[in-house]
């Protein structure tokens, strides 16, 4: 049970990547941020240069949602590795294994991420 999930992280981590590689660098420091390339202006009309900007903006929103996924499933391989894994990280319960079907990378149980949305 426990090897498929880590199966399932580890392709949602390459998936990931892959994903962040098509538009962003890695920075190295800190470790796990990804920095959005700035698209390429080639000297076109100044609404071209506005499109591009805003391209820019909405990429980097990805980016930063794919950088948080990214580092929650690293977050989760490590759990894995400590034997933490599936464990609320607020009340340490056990979470779901409906939950962690749905989201492998979980934090919290669903009580816990109720109550962090609210
Ligand atoms: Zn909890």
């Amino acid at each position: 049970m426990l090897e498929n999930t880590k199966k399932k992280l580890e392709e949602q981590k390459e998936e990931l990547r892959s994903m962040l590689e098509r538009f962003a660098e890695e920075d190295k420091r800190p470790e796990g941020d990804w920095d959005t390339k700035f698209p390429k202006f080639d000297g076109g009309a100044l609404e071209e240069a506005a499109d591009e900007v805003e391209e820019f903006d909405s990429l980097r929103s990805i980016e930063h949602s794919l950088e948080l996924k990214l580092k929650k499933t690293n977050e989760a391989l490590d759990r894995i590795k400590k034997s933490t894994y599936g464990r609320c990280l607020r009340c340490e319960k056990d979470i779901s294994e409906e939950r962690l079907e749905v989201v492998p990378e979980a934090e919290y149980c669903q009580d816990c991420n109720n109550k962090t949305k609210s």
